[in-house]
Order: C-alpha cells, then sequence, then structure tokens
C-alpha cells in the first residue's frame, strides 16, 4: 500500500472519476474525505469506501462556497488532524456556442470548476505549508488545451486551472508541496453519457487507441501522482486521453 494512512480530500468524489480516484486512494490505504453537493449519493460512497477499512468522511459542500470549503476542510482535520492529498476533480459543463452562451452559464462554469479549485487550494495549501509537505492534483481537460466547439465556459475553466496549476506548483515547491494536473480526454461517465450517439462516434474516431477511458484509467494516474512515486514530478499537466493531444 503505497498511501497507507495518508489523508487525502477528493473534491467531486461522489461519483464518475472522483468516486473512482476516492476508492483507489482507500485501497492503497489512505482515509478519504469527500466533498460533493451530491448528497443523495454521498452515503452509498461512504458506505463502499469505508467497507475498504479506511476512514471516510463526507461533506455536503459546494466548492464555489469559500466558507463551505474551509467548513469542510476544518472538518477534515477535526477527524484526521492532517491533510497529504487534494484532488480538486468537482467539475460541471453548461455546453452551448458562444453566441448563445449566457452570462449564468460561464458565471457558473467558471465559479466550480476555476474558482472551486482556487478556493480548495487556497485553504489546504494553508495546512500544507506548515506541514511542509503535500500533495495537489488539480483535474483540468484536454479541452483546455485544445478548445472544443461548445465548450468556452469549460474550455476557459480548464485552461484557468492548467495555469493555476502550473503558478502554485511554482510557490509551493519551497515548501515541499507538488502540484500537477490530469487532463482527461473523453471518459465514461455521467457527464459524458448524457452525449448524442452521434457525437460520441465522431470523438471515436479520432481517439488512437479507438476506445472510450474509464474512471479507473484515471484514478491509476493519479494514485501515482499523489503517491512518493512521483516525488520528483511539479507543475506538470499530464494528458490521459488515449492519444488525442
Ligand atoms: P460527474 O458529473 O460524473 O461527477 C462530478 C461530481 O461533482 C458529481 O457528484 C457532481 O454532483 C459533483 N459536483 C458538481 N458541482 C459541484 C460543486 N459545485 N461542488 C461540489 N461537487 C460538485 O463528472 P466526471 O466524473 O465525468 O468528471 C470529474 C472531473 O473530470 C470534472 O472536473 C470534469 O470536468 C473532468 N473531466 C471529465 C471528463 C469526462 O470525459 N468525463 C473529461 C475531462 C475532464 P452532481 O451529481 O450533483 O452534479
Amino acid at each position: 500500500m503505497i498511501l497507507k494512512d495518508k489523508v487525502a480530500i477528493v473534491t467531486g468524489g461522489a461519483r464518475g472519476i472522483g468516486k473512482e480516484m476516492a476508492i483507489s486512494l482507500a485501497r492503497e490505504g489512505a482515509n478519504v474525505a469527500i466533498a460533493d453537493i451530491n448528497t443523495q449519493i454521498l452515503t452509498e460512497t461512504e458506505k463502499e469506501i469505508s467497507s475498504l477499512g479506511v476512514g471516510v468522511l463526507t461533506v455536503a459542500c459546494d466548492v464555489s462556497s469559500l466558507s463551505e470549503v474551509e467548513e469542510m476542510v476544518n472538518k477534515t482535520l477535526d477527524k484526521f488532524k492532517k491533510i497529504d492529498i487534494l484532488i480538486n476533480n468537482a467539475g460541471i459543463t453548461r455546453d452551448t456556442l458562444l453566441v448563445r452562451m449566457s452570462e449564468d452559464d460561464w458565471d457558473k462554469v467558471l465559479a466550480v470548476n476555476l474558482k472551486g479549485t482556487f478556493n480548495y487550494t487556497k485553504t489546504v495549501s494553508k495546512i500544507m505549508i506548515k506541514q511542509r509537505s503535500g500533495k495537489i492534483l488539480n483535474i483540468a481537460s484536454i479541452i483546455g488545451l485544445i478548445g472544443n466547439i461548445g465548450q468556452a465556459n469549460y474550455a476557459a475553466s480548464k485552461a484557468g486551472i492548467i495555469g493555476l496549476t502550473k503558478t502554485t506548483a511554482k510557490e509551493l515547491a519551497p515548501r515541499g508541496i507538488n502540484v500537477n494536473a490530469i487532463a482527461p480526454g473523453f471518459i465514461q461517465t455521467e457527464m459524458t453519457k448524457a452525449l448524442p450517439e452521434r457525437v460520441k462516434s465522431k470523438m471515436l474516431e479520432v481517439i488512437p487507441l479507438k476506445r472510450f477511458g474509464s474512471p479507473t484509467d484515471v484514478a491509476n494516474l493519479a494514485v501515482f501522482l499523489v503517491s512518493e512515486n512521483a516525488a520528483y514530478i511539479t507543475g506538470q499537466v499530464i494528458c490521459i486521453d488515449g492519444g488525442i493531444v
């Protein structure tokens, strides 16, 4: 077990990629605190993870609210006394062409994806600085690197996460904290389930490995990046996309 007795926060960890990462961290021995707005499935996820024999905390928390984030981080500290790993995973889409995009579509996506990552990074890094160690992993997207029609808000938020990753990596490196990002391609979750079949088959055509990714593909990389095996890696954006980028 490469993460035995570590304490990890995973945002948006009630389902999808976040849940799979939380499970993988737990399998490697980490205690896990999950922040999510989907309270309906949080309890189920909590049961699943605690059956792996680690400590689990689930907190209803909107990552776009700094006060809710601070409260969640305090609860994690009260229960586990330290925070070794932060995975900023919570994210949403509100896809439409730029000319049709409402101010609310723009604001909401930027608030959850980018400001949510800022809120957690700022709050948790203060604790990691005192500890003089920590691993922060941000879930970006290849769309933040290459853009995509109908996703101006999402692409901007994910490109912002990449800039935030590179800057915080430089600021926090002297304190023993690694900050990296994963940029997934098309991963099969509820987020992508909603896409029409014709869009999915078009996407498959541009994936050299000729399959969609799974949450497990992403979780395997996440476990490596937050472990001591990746101690000399910081400020990187790693694509996991079947070869698209
Ligand atoms: P899902 O929609 O399946 O899961 C995201 C989880 O985050 C849900 O539980 C969701 O709750 C929760 N969430 C949404 N908004 C907030 C918020 N404000 N505060 C706290 N939690 C919130 O998404 P995926 O697992 O597919 O995606 C996870 C991350 O990976 C996202 O950042 C996404 O952008 C990124 N990504 C995904 C790709 C894919 O192909 N799936 C590709 C590239 C990047 P609720 O269920 O209520 O919405």
